[in-house]
């Protein structure tokens, strides 16, 4: 194990078919008291599950609290693992067979993520993927996506710093930027590939399907 691959989750490994969305509207009922009208109009593309919380509190004029975000949080991961365990994550083609590809090439993988740790967990199970993934950060560890991919890049295994981050928006791209790591986007998400590049990604895939192409075209910026 020499360097550690970074991934985003949602629009990069898989979708969870809108059961997150439907989990925020249940959860912020429970939490917060209120009703939350927009919840089809969230965009959940890039965002942290902090940030979303907090804005969905100032629309609805209530004055957040670390308490109500932490009992938000908490209805939320018990919501979403139970949609999930009847609906399971649509996992995209090809992400088991490239996760395992580069583990196999001695690269040690981790999560970045906007979803918090419980969720982000809840997701990579359901899916199937969770055993490839060694640590991680995510969105209950701090509101803004750079921050949470400092907090990564600290936990990665000393044997195995990382250098590669994948994810599926230019927000990704720009949090790899920052912190000096090779960006590698997939348009599987909600972003066309022109649009990535055009955000600076190092690779742009179209998807994880042809697993020896992708694996390549990752190992040939790591050298
Ligand atoms: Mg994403």
């Amino acid at each position: 194990m020499n360097k550690s691959v970074i991934f985003d989750i949602d629009g990069t490994l898989l979708y969870a078919r809108g059961s997150g969305r439907q989990a925020f509207g249940t959860a912020f009922r429970a939490a917060y008291g209120v009703e939350y009208c927009n919840v089809d109009k969230i965009c959940f593309v890039g965002a942290t599950d902090s940030n979303v919380v907090r804005n969905m509190a100032i629309e609805s004029g209530i004055t957040n609290t670390p308490a109500l975000e932490e009992h938000f949080f908490m209805v939320l991961a018990r919501e979403l693992d139970r949609a999930l365990a009847t609906q399971k994550p649509l996992v995209y083609a090809g992400v088991p067979e490239f996760l395992a590809a580069l583990t196999q090439c001695s690269l040690a993988l981790g999560i970045i993520t906007g979803n918090i740790r419980s969720t982000a967990w809840s997701k990579l199970r359901h899916g199937g993927i969770d055993r490839f993934f060694c640590f991680g950060a995510y969105g209950d560890d701090h509101h803004e996506r750079s921050e949470i991919a400092r907090r990564a890049i600290r936990r990665a295994p000393s044997a195995a710093p990382v250098a590669v981050m994948i994810g599926d928006t230019p927000l990704d791209i720009q949090a790899a930027k920052t912190h000096n790591l090779i960006a590698v986007a997939v348009a599987t998400g909600w972003v066309s590939a022109a649009d990535l590049a055009e955000a600076g990604a190092d690779l742009v895939l179209d998807d994880f399907s042809d697993t020896a192409r992708c694996v390549a075209g990752v190992m040939n910026l790591l050298r």
